[in-house]
């Protein structure tokens, strides 16, 4: 059921039923106070009676006569007295009776001095009457055709009035409901123009302030976060493609040339050596790109153990020297520690370890003597890696960028790259819970610090 609907039934329903609740309570006090008013109409008519026959002195027959040719006997009262030995003194008319008085009821009204009850419609009051020191008891009943007229009328008119009052409700909730849920609704009909081609369409934020802006504006936060994520992916993509073909187009024109003709072994060997050079290149960027999806993992996925933050340097520099024999990496420890905690962390032995090569491997590729050097500097709580270079440096313009995969530098031909490295060893940190930066003069030098935490 849609919550337009819900709302409607919802609003209506108690609605109807609170002023269903109003509309018996005032029938019922209505119906009450009509009956009380008839019991005391009943007994005042009866003393009347009872006056004119004690004190006025008029014939009993003429009051039955009277009785008897009312229009209507049902709501003419008819009176009874009683002496207190249950004789009949009067009597309207015995023959019609409508209730009869039995010894049992009027000792009751002996007792109780006033009774009053109901049978079918008729009303019943019986009471003792004082009389120049004589006690009577004296009956009245009569129908009250009139007050239940009006009752009946006014029953009508309420459950009438209910009725029209129920479906307005019915309307208004129908209409108020679908005013309020019509941001919703909007929303729902933009939301399903936003296709990935268009996803720089966002919700009408309304007012800006009420619950349904909220949402709007929550949702479109989560649109721009996907839209960079996507234009970030399409771009990721677009410079995967454009570092695989640039080897790859080497390679081929390289061999088409040598396919060209008969060439001499001294030639082919060299065209070789470049092809093998450009497949190096690639196998080198496929293996950042495998480290990059890694790193990328969510952490709850990655094995985190405890390591020795000293052997994985030394691991990583023997890694850097096996395959560039001619660098040279010098790894200092400021103060030996005793303490062997200060030298563990827990991390992912393999992508520090990609991460602290690419930093050494920067070093020593940005400087012309192709040295570096790496100085470890522990605290009790988290430890300093600091990769110090004295080569060409980077430019002001170059250090926001570097750490953006596939960004090269303006020294990007000072060596070969993809532009990988970096942005990989700052999310591998990341995923450490450490940081990195960079201090860099052209010409000068560049220092990357790296802070990693012991837990
Ligand atoms: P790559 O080294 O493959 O170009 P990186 O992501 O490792 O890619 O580095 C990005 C850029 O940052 C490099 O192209 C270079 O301009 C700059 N850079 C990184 N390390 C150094 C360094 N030690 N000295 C000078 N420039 C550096």
């Amino acid at each position: 059921m849609k919550i337009r609907t819900r709302l409607t039934f919802l609003f209506s329903g108690i609605t109807a039923a609170i002023l269903l609740l109003l509309v018996t309570a005032i029938y019922i006090s209505y119906a009450r106070e009509r009956e009380d008013d008839y019991y005391k109409n009943l007994r005042q008519q009866a003393i009347t009676k009872a006056n004119l026959l004690f004190d006025a002195g008029i014939d009993p027959h003429v009051l039955q006569l009277i009785y008897r040719n009312s229009s209507s006997t049902l709501s003419q009262e008819e009176v009874a007295i009683y002496d207190t030995d249950l004789h009949l003194l009067y009597h309207d008319a015995v023959d019609i009776d409508k209730v009869k008085e039995t010894p049992g009821m009027l000792e009751k009204i002996k007792q109780q001095k006033e009774i009053v009850f109901k049978q079918d419609q008729l009303q019943v009051v019986g009471f003792t009457y004082s009389h120049q020191n004589k006690t009577y008891l004296i009956t009245a009943v009569a129908e009250d055709e009139y007050g239940l007229a009006r009752l009946r009328n006014l029953g009508y008119i309420l459950a009438f009035s209910y009725l029209i009052a129920v479906l307005c409700i019915i309307i208004v909730a129908r209409f108020f409901a679908k005013k309020a849920l019509k941001p919703v609704s909007d929303m729902v009909d933009r939301v399903e123009e936003i296709t990935a081609t268009n996803l720089d369409l966002r919700l009408p934020e309304g007012n800006g302030t009420d619950e349904m802006a909220e949402l709007a504006i929550t949702f479109n936060q989560m649109l721009d976060r996907l839209e960079q994520s996507f234009d970030a992916q399409k771009q990721f993509v677009s410079n995967i493609s454009h570092e695989l073909r640039t080897p790859l187009t080497a390679m081929m024109a390289e061999l088409e040339i040598s396919a060209s003709r008969e060439r001499t072994t001294a030639e082919y060997l060299q065209s070789m050596h470049h092809a093998i050079s450009d497949a190096r290149q690639l196998v080198k960027l496929s293996n950042s790109l495998l480290d990059l999806a890694k790193a990328s993992y969510d952490p709850a996925e990655i094995n985190f153990k405890p390591m020795r933050l000293d052997e994985l340097l030394m691991e990583a520099r023997d890694e850097v020297l096996k395959a560039f024999p001619f660098y040279r990496i010098n790894v200092n420890f400021e103060e030996p520690q005793e303490e062997e905690d200060y030298l563990s962390v827990e991390g992912n032995a393999y992508l520090l370890k990609v991460a602290f090569v690419n930093l050494m491997e920067n070093g020593c590729k940005f400087s012309a003597s192709h040295e570096m050097g790496v100085v470890v500097t522990w605290f009790k709580e988290y430890t300093i890696l600091r990769f110090i270079d004295d080569g060409v440096g980077i430019s002001k313009q170059d250090l926001p960028n570097i750490f953006t995969p596939f960004y090269r530098g303006g020294n990007g031909q000072y060596a070969d790259g993809n532009g990988i490295g970096l942005s990989l060893a700052a999310r591998i940190v990341k995923l450490h819970k450490g940081t990195i930066s960079v201090v860099s003069k052209v010409g000068q030098g560049t220092t990357f610090t790296v802070e990693l935490t012991h837990v």
